[in-house]
């Protein structure tokens, strides 16, 4: 009814006022953009490049990833930018005026790469008619071969495939700096901001801000509009936990995977928590919540603890947001009001929710028997 409609409406309103987190949410097409704007969210905290990649662009990226030489990959990249240009540009319009965080290619391999079992099938298949395999498929399913992995989630994913891909990184920043140059010369306000996945190591992060400064100094010389954007990181392994104050050195914002965190710090797997054996786990009873659900406060709690004060010592001004699932859950967006994060991301349609959670934990804050 109207009057519901209109509480919930006041409600939301108080919480705008006396929230400390930023609300932000996770979207990577302009369609989602412009309905998380819709939900009161104040910028985008990850937008995802992976499924910029898939469809008609899979064979591009085939061509990137296995390219036997480098004027193959070279060709697939150039053919990449101007849709990712695209890309970046409906984003950017959409979230005008907002921070809008792009986050460099983060795929799990074998999501991205041709099936060998098929292409294997199709070489047996020729064969037995008699005919020669396609060369090409052979070469594929050589190729596909060395590069398996059998923990795809362990392996040449975000900033390690940036690194191994010569020109992806430089690739994904020129289409966003010049995304930025084009909207800003149509007099909007781009606030793209760059954010490198899955990085353990400084150094991983130093080479790749080093990359942004060079590709986007291009940029600017080439379009005579002058673009910078902040470079941050994802803190989604231990490790990065464990050596933020390195890596702060070289991040203006950190963001919490808390997907992968959990993942890392657990040692279960993410896609596994539909197994029959996770929820039967869940059953004994030996720790009551999935830690996927609702942060888990004593471990992956402690590690975002430990990040955020490691982090300011070296930075104080870092800013610190999560985009994990759980920045949509209600429990665990009191628990990173209290770590002191300036931002929660979710997906649109929790947004509004997690305004209100960080309202009532701003509200909560003095009541000391909140043991939170
Ligand atoms: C995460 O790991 O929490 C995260 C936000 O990244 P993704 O889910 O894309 O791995
Ligand atoms: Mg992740």
């Amino acid at each position: 009814s109207a009057s519901a409609v209109d509480a919930v409406a006041r409600a939301l309103a108080r919480a705008d006022t006396v929230r400390r987190l930023e609300v932000r949410a996770n979207a990577d097409t302009p369609e989602d953009a412009a309905r998380a704007r819709r939900f009161g969210a104040q910028g985008i905290g990850l937008c995802r490049t992976e499924h910029m990649f898939l469809g008609e662009r899979r064979k591009l990226v085939e061509e990137m990833i296995l390219a036997g030489t480098a004027g193959a990959r070279d060709r697939a990249l150039a053919a990449l930018l101007p849709l990712q240009r695209e890309d970046f540009s409906g984003i950017l319009e959409a979230m005008d005026g907002l921070p809008v965080t792009i986050r460099l290619l983060d795929p799990p391999l074998h999501e991205f790469l041709p099936d060998r079992t098929e292409l294997a099938v199709r070489i047996a298949a020729a064969e037995a008619r008699g005919d020669l395999p396609a060369a090409h498929d052979v070469e594929l399913l050589s190729a596909v071969n060395r590069m398996h992995e059998e923990n795809p989630m362990l392996g040449l994913r975000g900033v390690r495939l940036g690194l191994v891909v010569p020109g992806l990184v430089a690739m994904q920043v020129r289409a966003i700096g010049e995304a930025v140059a084009e909207r800003t010369r149509a007099g909007g306000s781009p606030r793209a901001e760059i954010m490198v996945p899955l990085v353990g190591d400084v150094r991983e992060l130093r080479i790749v801000r080093e990359e942004v400064e060079r590709v986007l100094g291009e940029v600017s010389a080439a379009s005579g509009v002058p673009v910078s954007c902040p470079v941050g990181t994802m803190i989604e392994l231990p490790r990065a936990a464990l050596t933020a104050d390195r890596i702060a050195a070289e991040a203006e914002f950190f963001s919490f995977g808390t997907n992968d965190l959990t993942q890392t710090t657990w040692g279960f797997s993410r896609d596994d928590v539909e197994a029959e054996f996770f929820s039967a786990y869940l059953d004994k009873g030996v720790f009551p919540v999935s830690p996927f659900e609702t942060l888990d406060r004593d471990g992956v709690g402690r590690l975002v603890r430990m990040a955020v004060a490691e982090g300011r010592a070296t930075r104080p001004d870092l800013k610190i947001g999560v985009c994990g699932e759980h920045g949509g859950d209600p429990d665990s967006v009191h628990f990173f009001h209290a770590a002191g994060l300036d931002y929660v991301s979710c997906s649109p349609f929790r947004v509004p929710v997690a305004r209100l959670e960080a309202g009532r934990a701003a509200l909560e804050e003095t009541d000391v028997s909140d043991s939170r």
